[in-house]
């Protein structure tokens, strides 16, 4: 067995896998899934409603490979990469016994699984400019540590991590703790992100997700790269037939390369209107910081970001606020958006 994998929870390791039907053989007639035989009235249906969708469709899990250069068996497709963290956190900590380590201010969920599952939760905060503190970090695991979640580029923060700390990191944890790495808007970033470190690191997973470059936030596509051990556990914990048709279907046309190709000029297109939305926020009264950033949204500091919220929120604009968080005092998360509605939010904020 793959060492790492004995750092699973004993009885995920044993479980037996759920039986499935799969649409290998589509030329036979299903009579042994108790599904409906009529399909929807719709003929021109791009997906039978009425037949569940394999757990793992083959096309999908091949066309994502080809996308990141990855093997099949290594990559594991979840709904949304949210289901891919409580997948970890569920295979691998033991409800009142093992922890997760995260590096605040950084992205919820990983909190949220834990708090689902009863593990604990270690926390890190990030350095001076939101650096990740490797060393910090590497000093806070023991043990009872079983992953740890870096986000790079970081949710609120909008930074990438150098590759040097995360390197540092994953050569400390290697066979100690699952480390993965949640690279949701690594698309919008110069960084071409850690796929490249899988080979070295047997226990490094990859988050990826088609719900933000790709544009495919409802159709919940995520995926989760790693060693064909590794998946194989995670998938093992998915439910059944998890996949709805219709992402299925959503998440192949948006890897066709016509598709792809959109969507790699709708990135330099929200690139570039991030710098024009920086540089106009940057001249508004009362913003105080804007914090590079390598994603679809800018962490703002206003000097009253109660008022800031408000005055948005009354011209029909729904902000983020992290103003309470630790380390965020005074902070907005403003997703960057079309050009007009980027313009109704200067307008919001600027001079009445
Ligand atoms: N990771 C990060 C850092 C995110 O910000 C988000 C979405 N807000 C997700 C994961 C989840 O994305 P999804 O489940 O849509 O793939």
């Amino acid at each position: 067995m793959n060492d790492i994998l004995r750092l699973a929870r004993p009885e995920i390791r044993a479980l037996v896998p759920a039986a499935t039907h799969s649409h290998d053989d589509s030329a036979r007639i299903r009579l042994h899934a108790n599904e409906n035989p009529w399909p929807d009235e719709d003929d021109d249906a791009p997906v039978a409603l009425n037949r569940y969708c394999d757990g793992q469709p083959r096309a999908l899990v091949q066309a994502l490979a080809a996308h990141y250069g990855s093997a099949a068996d290594g990559i594991l497709v979840t709904r949304g990469s949210d289901e891919a963290i409580d997948l970890l956190v569920r295979a691998f900590c033991r409800a009142g016994a093992d922890r997760i380590l995260v590096c605040p201010p950084c992205f919820g969920m990983y909190r949220f699984s834990a708090e689902v599952q009863g593990a604990g939760v270690v926390t890190v905060p990030l350095a001076a400019d939101f650096r990740l503190d490797a060393e910090a970090l590497i000093r806070s695991w023991t043990p009872a540590v079983k992953v740890v979640f870096l986000c790079s580029p970081n949710n609120p923060t909008g930074n990438t991590f150098g590759a040097d700390a995360v390197e540092r990191v994953l050569a400390a944890l290697d066979g100690r703790a699952i480390v993965a790495i949640d690279e949701a808007y690594v698309e919008f970033s110069q960084g071409r992100g850690f796929l490249g470190a899988l080979a070295r690191h047997p226990g490094l997973v990859i988050l990826r997700t088609l719900s933000k470059a790709h544009g495919l936030a409802s159709s919940r596509c995520g995926v989760a790269i790693a060693a064909p051990g590794l998946i194989e556990l995670l998938g093992r914990i998915m439910p059944p037939y998890a996949l709805p048709g219709p992402t299925v279907v959503a998440a192949l046309a948006a890897l066709d390369p016509q598709r792809l190709a959109r969507t790699r000029a709708r990135i330099r297109a929200l690139v570039d209107e991030r710098e024009r939305l920086r540089a106009a926020l940057a001249a508004v009264d009362g913003v105080l910081r804007i914090w590079p950033s390598e994603a679809n949204f800018l962490l703002v500091e206003f000097g009253d970001a109660a008022g800031a919220l408000a005055a948005a929120a009354n011209r029909g604009l729904l902000l983020r606020d992290f103003s309470r968080q630790p380390g965020l005092t005074g902070c907005l998360r403003i997703t960057v958006g079309s050009r007009e509605e980027n313009d109704r939010l200067l307008a919001a904020l600027g001079p009445p």
